[in-house]
């Protein structure tokens, strides 16, 4: 971030697609949904400047790039994602407990050492913006290097980031256990080293109520009332043989999230993955607490975990976002996800719009993380974290793409069909931090 080299004043013509609000469950409406066919959107200083018609180009002193017939939308928000799991992503045959023992736990011991969690922390924050995600909530492992680690690749490339420690002081295997007071120390620190450095935002990370001990949920708790503005991230009620679990650990509490609640650890900024075995109090009580789920049905279709009910999360005015968990989920596309999370809503009798999906992993990512005034919209003033698209790559989606009869049809096909090879360019902060090489659309050709 040195002043050396000034960050020139940017300008990108394209169809520019975000929204102005939660367009909903249900029937597709153009309500929130702000669409600029061929608009120029103009960068200054990293941020948005303003938005004006193809027809009226900037002036001279602009750097003006013409992706004309290209998709533009705010840069995707993953709200959970483990970034030491890229190694077990596609691991056969498990559901949750067994897949942590067998595959998850041997590949984050790995991180304890520190040469290892950088390189990995690399090529996990590339993956991240090779497929157009530019914020993410993430769980490293339980190692302080490994959020070192995290935090650094993202603080190189400008990323909005926020993870934490994972506390784990029981149910885990040795080299994975840490304990009350040593995390806590721990938290501290990494509290005082990163916290509101640049774009980087800490997360008090308790794995799951199973891998804690009442003492350090408490702890965890404890340091979230100490420090105003730091996150809390974890996972809750995503298999039944998890929520059975919980309820012999903790028989004093009402349900799995009331062992969150009862330690202090939902606020508004408390991101919860899963979620699918909640009751109607659970979903008050995450609608009065301003706590979000982040739903990961990519993950929850591979482990065989259950279908999320998003329209129960509506009725309770409860905090849904996007995530694509992997390695449980077996794609860092938020594409990908969107197109899962369509599926398992089908699948209960309930239709997912392009739109909704789409104002979930930005917009409505942004909002639930209190983070809207900063990232998930092209309003002028935002920090110009951008990912451009080729609507269809291939023959058969560009078939289906000049069929499309309005923008619903057309994204829809887009969501449906599309990945991280129609990404053509990830800017974070106005500067390009993915591109990708060569003609793609060849690739994907036969
Ligand atoms: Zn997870």
């Amino acid at each position: 971030m040195s002043g050396a080299h000034p960050i020139p004043r940017r300008a990108l013509r394209a169809d520019l697609l975000d929204f102005t609000g939660d367009p909903g469950l249900g029937a597709p409406g153009l309500g929130m949904v702000r669409h600029r066919p061929d608009h120029w959107l103009l960068i200054e200083h990293g941020r948005i400047a303003a938005v004006q018609p193809g027809a009226r180009p900037p002036g001279p002193d602009w750097l003006c790039e013409d992706h004309r017939g290209q998709l533009l939308t705010p840069g995707l928000i993953d709200t959970h994602v483990h970034s030491v799991q890229l190694d077990v992503i596609a691991s056969y045959g498990s559901e949750l407990l067994d897949w942590l023992e067998r595959y998850t736990f041997p590949a984050e011991a790995r991180h304890a050492d520190a040469a290892h969690a950088r390189e990995q922390a690399e090529t996990f924050a590339d993956a991240l913006l090779a497929h157009g995600t530019t914020s993410a909530v993430v769980f490293p492992s339980v190692h302080a290097t490994s959020v070192d680690a995290l935090f650094g690749a993202a603080q190189r490339r400008g990323m909005r980031l926020i993870t934490g420690k994972v506390l784990m002081d029981r149910h885990a295997p040795e080299g994975l256990r840490d304990d009350v007071s040593q995390a806590q120390a721990q938290c501290q620190a990494l509290i005082a080293r990163w916290h509101g450095t640049d774009r980087l935002a800490y997360a008090v990370t308790p794995r799951f109520a199973a891998t804690s001990t009442p003492e350090q949920l408490a702890m965890a708790g404890a340091l979230l009332q100490l420090h105003a503005g730091v996150y809390m991230q974890t996972h809750v009620a995503e298999s039944r043989a998890e929520v059975a679990w919980i309820a012999r650990l903790f028989p004093e509490a009402r349900s799995y999230l009331d062992v969150y609640h009862r330690a202090g650890l939902l606020n508004e900024r408390a991101v919860l993955a899963h979620g699918i075995w909640l009751d109607d109090a659970d979903r008050k009580l995450l609608a009065d607490t301003g706590a979000q789920v982040a739903h990961s049905p990519s993950s929850n279709l591979f482990l065989g975990s259950g279908l999320f009910d998003w329209q129960a999360m509506v009725d309770a005015r409860a905090e849904v976002s996007l995530a694509s968990d992997v390695g449980g989920g077996t794609s860092l596309s938020m594409l990908r996800t969107m197109a899962d999370a369509y599926r398992v809503q089908a699948l209960r009798g309930v239709r997912l719009s392009a739109f909704k999906a789409l104002h979930s992993a930005t917009l409505g990512a942004a909002r639930a993380l209190k983070l809207e005034h900063e990232i998930g919209s092209l309003e002028p003033g935002r920090i110009a974290d951008v990912t451009l698209w080729d609507w269809a790559a291939g023959s058969v989606a560009r078939s289906r793409d000049a069929l499309a009869r309005d923008l619903h049809e057309r994204l829809f096909a887009w969501m449906m069909l599309a990945d991280e090879r129609n990404l053509v360019t990830t800017l974070v902060a106005g500067r390009t931090q993915y591109k990708r090489r060569g003609n793609d659309a060849g690739a994907l050709e036969s």
